[in-house]
Order: C-alpha cells, then sequence, then structure tokens
C-alpha cells in the first residue's frame, strides 16, 4: 500500500486551538461552523454548502463518482440555557447536552445576551463557600437546583439581572480552557471539535499531497449532535457509506485508551455495520494504524441519528483516541 500522505500537524492544531476558543453550545453552534468553512474554503476542489438547518457540507468529487461515501464530525458542544433569574439575581441553568453537573462546577462561563455584550460569570455551588456551609458542601447533590451562575456583575435581585439585558433562554458557554502540553491537547470541547480538525487536516494533507478522494466525498460538519438529531440530515442521498467520528468512550472495562483510534463496532443504539466496521479494521491493519475495537455502552453516535431517520446505508463509527 503506498503511504499515508502527511498530516500537518501545526496546521491541526492552529485550527483546533481556533475551534476551541470558538464557543458553540448546540443552538448557536454557528460561529464554529463558519470558522471550518472558512478554513475549508482555502481548498477550492470541496464544494461547501449549507443545510437548513445550518450545519456545513463540503464534498470533494473523487476519482469515481460512483458509491460516493460520507464522514460526519459535530462542531457543536455541551452547553447550557438560562432557565430561570433568581430572586438573588444568580442564574439557574438548563443543560444542552447531557453532561454530570458535577463537571460543570467551578467552571468560568460566557451568558450570551440577545442584545449587548456577552457576559461573564462562574458557576457555584448554592452553598459555595466551606466556611460558612461546612459539611454541607460534600454531603450536596450537584443538580439544576444546586448549581448557579453568580454573574460578574453587580446584582443582587432579579430586577438588575434583567436589567443587564440577561433573559430566560440566553445560551450559556463553558469556558474550553485550551492548552497544548507536550504534545497533549486539554480541553473541555474536545468533543467533537477535536475530530472537525482532524478531518479538516486530512483533507489538507491530500490536497497537499496532490491527490483526491478515490470517490467523491462528503463531509458534514453537524451543528445539533449533542442533543440527538445532528446527521439526522444533510447526508447527501446518493451517499452509500457513511463513517462518523467522534470521541472514544475510555474506562474502565473498556478497550478504548488515549493513545489508539478506536472503532465502536456498538453502542446504545446497537451494532453498526459489520461489513464497512470490518473494511476500517483491513485498512488499520494494513497501513498500520494503531487501533482498538470496542463497544460504548451509554452512547449514541450522529450515525444513529442519521439510521433514526431513516438513513438506508453502510454507517460505522470511528474515534481518534
Ligand atoms: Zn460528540
Amino acid at each position: 500500500m503506498p503511504n499515508l500522505p502527511e498530516i500537518d500537524t501545526q496546521f491541526l492544531l492552529d485550527f483546533l486551538t481556533k475551534l476551541l476558543n470558538t464557543p458553540s453550545p448546540t443552538g448557536l453552534a454557528e460561529p464554529a461552523i463558519a470558522l471550518t468553512e472558512q478554513t475549508l474554503e482555502a481548498f477550492p476542489a470541496l464544494k461547501l454548502s449549507r443545510t437548513r438547518k445550518g450545519a456545513l457540507l463540503a464534498t470533494w468529487p473523487g476519482e469515481r463518482d460512483d458509491c460516493p461515501r460520507a464522514l460526519t464530525a459535530h462542531a457543536d458542544t455541551l452547553g447550557a440555557m438560562v432557565k430561570e433569574i433568581k430572586s438573588n439575581g444568580r442564574l439557574k441553568l438548563s443543560q444542552i447536552g447531557g453532561y454530570a453537573w458535577n463537571n460543570i462546577e467551578g467552571e468560568g462561563c460566557t451568558v450570551y445576551t440577545r442584545f449587548g455584550r456577552p457576559l461573564r460569570g462562574s458557576i457555584l455551588l448554592t452553598k459555595a463557600s466551606a466556611h460558612v456551609y461546612g459539611p454541607e458542601i460534600n454531603d450536596t447533590k450537584r443538580s439544576a437546583d444546586t448549581l448557579e451562575v453568580r454573574l460578574d456583575a453587580r446584582t443582587f435581585t432579579e430586577k438588575e439581572t434583567l436589567d443587564l439585558g440577561i433573559s430566560v433562554g440566553d445560551f450559556v458557554a463553558f469556558d474550553p480552557r485550551v492548552e497544548i502540553n507536550a504534545g497533549f491537547v486539554r480541553s473541555r470541547h474536545l468533543d467533537d471539535k477535536a475530530c472537525v480538525a482532524a478531518l479538516v487536516a486530512a483533507v489538507k494533507a491530500l490536497a497537499d499531497a496532490g491527490l483526491k478522494p478515490a470517490r467523491t466525498t462528503s463531509l458534514l460538519i453537524s451543528n445539533y449532535e449533542e442533543v440527538g438529531h445532528g446527521a439526522a440530515a444533510g447526508i447527501p442521498a446518493d451517499v452509500e457509506e457513511l463513517l462518523v467520528v467522534d470521541m472514544a468512550a475510555v474506562g474502565e472495562g473498556q478497550a478504548s485508551d488515549e493513545f489508539h483510534a478506536s472503532l465502536c463496532v456498538k453502542d446504545s443504539g446497537g451494532p453498526y455495520h459489520h461489513g464497512l466496521s470490518d473494511r476500517l479494521r483491513t485498512l488499520a491493519e494494513k497501513h498500520a494504524i494503531p487501533y482498538k475495537v470496542d463497544i460504548y455502552p451509554y452512547y449514541r453516535s450522529d450515525g444513529e441519528a442519521f439510521w433514526s431517520a431513516g438513513g438506508d446505508i453502510a454507517v460505522a463509527s470511528s474515534a481518534p483516541v
């Protein structure tokens, strides 16, 4: 087999850093979609378009036109919305996507008001001070009722917060805390921006090598994955194979780890397409790509969103870690 084209790692890291620093909770993912679109505009062979839902579709005509393929990754992230402005001027949150409440405790956040500048704040336990509440802090179950946003603004009442321009339904983005250190990239929102960056870097690698895909290939950068229907629409009707590129599920008992690509052959939605998964295993072996095969216990991908919406093609799911 010929060698795979070289990935421009610096380009990948620069784009990934920019993407991670572009807030995009589901429902407000447009800036991240637009950044990806601008970056792909550097490759004129790709035809770029948007779905009516706002996802980005990039189609690259291949050596052959039959049996076109697609890959998808999502640019939206977990986040929140303002559920309620409390009588003490602080904000109660409604989750966007599924995550444990304790994962956002202490995080900095930005509230996007309808008019005017975004406001900054912190997500705190309602009884945050150990000097006041003592052991109650460790005993408190983290939930929508026990966490709140304290704004970087002088407000002690609901009215003062309303006067800041905040209203119910404003989007809240959690700080991405991007750090590149000793070859590792750390950030809250690597899911799934790492995969979007991997796809864009793969396009650049092929283009730099003067190559194009063997078959016409579309990339769908979806914008509603975290709430379950990202790629339900947007895959071109003639596509015959879809590969979902999203995060792995790493933990005790899992085969996946941070140093291998992984191929998810089954998750909460059932098995993926055996023939396509098997072909990906064969390709990884031929090209000496270290990988693991795994089953993700509490996980659904955009491939299942597509299948559930009636998609009638082979779907497989992979992860860069
Ligand atoms: Zn994801």
